[in-house]
């Protein structure tokens, strides 16, 4: 008698998984678009960095320092930080998972924002927690509304700030007032995948919160205004604690070579993120008055803090039909039914010509609704 064919079954948390959406760069057809779906820097990357980058080819048969020492000294010193005290990671979402897969666990409760980043329930559930999704103040992040749905379960807290896909942002005194009322034992994970694009006044807070809390990790990224997406570099700094227990799961060798050293080049490139974050403002700032001029076409784009805008579709043009009228016109934005905003695109602020033409686009396509 034949035995009954048998399989490998996921774990039921893993099945409920609904897999990450990366940002396009194809049309339906194949064709290849300008890509403004991924919040990629329009600059490029450093100078200084490529050429480290390619340095990095010197050593290709050996493994990657598994320190990753030459990155945590280089942010020590940008930053007055304690080296021991940084955890790096394949991109800040290596750093996301290790965060929950350390310190929650099954049963246990994850909570983040509607409308929060995508990866953040994917994290949950791999460990088979509880995600517990909190609503929303017109797109960004309650602090009243999170206090409220803390509970004795509650052990991991993810907040983006600016967050990503609203580009929505809280202030430092909104910051501390969700970290006052976040039990000790409970990790606030504050996500600053975006924190460079702020000016310097508007720093939320929770750096320093990191320096001196024991219950609070920040996350930042190589991908974004340092333009190193390709390397899939992040990093963090929280307490000893809470870093030595994420060092225990990360992969071995989790930073290449190339991107260490292109990592720490971009560091010391000062002027590359300075021009990157100029053109960053000047350009988001015009494309939200732009957008703004639409508003008897039911456009409305909720005030950015990042290097995206998120546009709502409230009008006879919908979300839907725009997306496809910029891919037919050769860009790719990102539509966001997934996320629960059939009614919104998030559109990656790039250079100057791109940014005329999509507006261009966007006011003729109103104007034919
Ligand atoms: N956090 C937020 C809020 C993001 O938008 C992103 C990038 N999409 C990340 C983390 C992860 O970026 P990376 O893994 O490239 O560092």
């Amino acid at each position: 008698m034949s035995q009954p064919f048998k399989q490998p079954i996921a774990k039921p948390w893993i099945e409920e998984i609904a897999p990450y959406v990366p940002g396009r760069s194809t049309g339906d057809d194949g064709r290849r678009l300008i890509k403004l779906s991924a919040n990629e820097n329009p600059l490029g990357t450093s100078e200084k960095a490529r050429a480290a980058f390619v340095a990095g080819a010197a050593s290709l048969d050996r493994y990657p320092d598994p320190g990753s020492t030459i990155i945590r000294d280089a942010l020590a010193a940008k930053y007055d930080l304690d080296p021991a005290r940084i955890i790096y990671g394949t991109g800040s979402d290596e750093i996301l998972h290790l965060a929950a897969g350390a310190f929650a666990g099954l049963g246990d409760e994850v909570m983040y924002v509607r409308y929060g980043f995508s990866v953040y329930p994917i994290a949950t559930r791999r460990v088979g927690a509880i995600p517990v999704e909190v609503d929303d103040a017109d797109y960004a992040t309650d602090v009243d509304a999170l206090l409220t749905r803390i509970t004795s379960k509650t052990r991991v807290i993810f907040i983006a700030n600016p967050n990503n896909p609203t580009g929505t942002y809280a202030a430092r005194s909104e910051i501390a007032r969700l970290h006052a009322g976040v039990p000790s034992d409970c990790l606030l994970v504050m996500d600053q995948a975006y924190s460079e694009y702020l000016e310097p006044e508007e720093e939320d807070g929770a750096l320093d919160l990191a320096r001196h809390a024991p219950n609070v990790l920040i996350t930042r990224t190589f991908s974004k205004i340092y333009g190193l997406a390709a390397e899939r570099i992040g990093w963090g700094y929280g307490s000893a604690n809470v870093i030595q227990a994420m060092h225990k799961i990360r992969a071995p060798f989790n930073v290449t070579t190339a991107g260490q050293l292109a990592a720490v080049a971009a560091l010391g490139d000062d002027d590359f993120v300075a021009r990157s974050r100029t053109h960053n403002r000047r350009w988001l700032a015009w494309f939200e008055s732009e957008i703004a001029s639409l508003g008897n076409a039911g456009l409305r784009a909720i005030p950015s803090k990042a290097n995206f805008s998120l546009v709502l579709f409230e009008g006879r043009l919908t979300a839907e039909a725009a997306y496809k009228g910029l891919m037919d016109k050769g860009y790719i934005v990102r539509w966001l039914p997934g996320q629960g905003l059939p009614h919104g695109l998030r559109i990656t602020i790039g250079k100057e010509a791109d940014m005329l033409a999509i507006v261009a686009i966007l006011r003729d396509m109103c104007g034919q609704a």
